[in-house]
């Protein structure tokens, strides 16, 4: 093995909830601008490990290193601003605000970061026509399909152009269209935008169009193919 810097390293991640173990030891090394899926049946520790990734949550034991940076080092401060600059979330259900219309909703990690929009923008409209949710920019997200705001929420995962785009069950309330349409689109974006790409599903017809398939069972790595 070379010595190269992996993006993603996590060294016998371990994560407990009292008595739950949900992480039982996880240890992978993950690469810059690849995609991966990570399987396995519902409780086998694949939302846990996604957040630890992503510095949401903190392991009850081993070590997190993105980009060579060890996560436990840093502080809740240094955790939420490298979650804003360097990752992307999309959950299954859309996070977005109720009271602020889409494209609000997509400039807000790029205000909290603080700086310039004008590029936020100008990808925003780009996205939006690439996707079809132009017409969605200037809605509120009650007003939206299930799938279009889905693909709102990928275009906020997007707007700072993150290195790690971390999918939890993203395409789980999709009818089979969307499904595929969304799997693809967050293919072809991570791979525009230069993004590594771990996408949690527990539906194989995502998890089959990733060639690295990361497969959990009961808080372990089961196998990696
Ligand atoms: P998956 O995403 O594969 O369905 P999770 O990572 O959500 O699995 O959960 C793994 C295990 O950890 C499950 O037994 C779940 O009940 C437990 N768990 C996850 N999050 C919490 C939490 N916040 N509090 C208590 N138990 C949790
Ligand atoms: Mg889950």
């Amino acid at each position: 093995m070379n010595n190269k810097t992996w993006l993603v390293e996590a060294r016998n991640v371990k994560k407990s909830f009292g008595k739950v173990e949900a992480l039982g030891g996880i240890t992978l090394n993950l690469e810059a601008n690849n995609q991966y899926a990570v399987k396995g049946t519902s409780g086998s520790g694949k939302s846990t490990l996604l957040y630890l990734l992503g510095g949401l949550d903190r392991p009850s034991g081993g070590e997190i290193f993105i980009s060579g940076k060890n996560l436990s080092l840093q502080t809740d401060d240094e955790l939420a601003k490298f979650r804003n600059q360097f990752v992307g979330f999309v959950f299954q259900f859309h996070f977005l605000l109720q009271s602020m219309t889409c494209m609000n909703n997509i400039l807000l990690p790029g205000r909290i970061r603080g700086g310039s929009i004008v590029e936020i923008q100008k990808d925003t409209h780009n996205l939006a026509q690439i996707l079809g949710v132009t017409h969605c920019l200037e809605k509120y997200p009650y007003q939206l399909s299930g799938g279009e705001q889905q693909r709102i929420n990928i275009i906020r995962a997007l707007s700072l152009r993150p290195k790690l785009l971390l999918c939890d069950e993203p395409t789980g309330n999709l009818d089979s269209k969307n499904t595929e349409l969304v799997t693809s689109l967050l293919k072809e974006l991570a791979s525009d935008y230069q993004s590594t790409l771990i996408v949690v599903t527990h539906d194989n017809d995502v998890s089959s169009k990733f060639k690295n398939q990361i497969v959990l069972k009961d808080g372990k790595l089961f196998e990696v193919l």
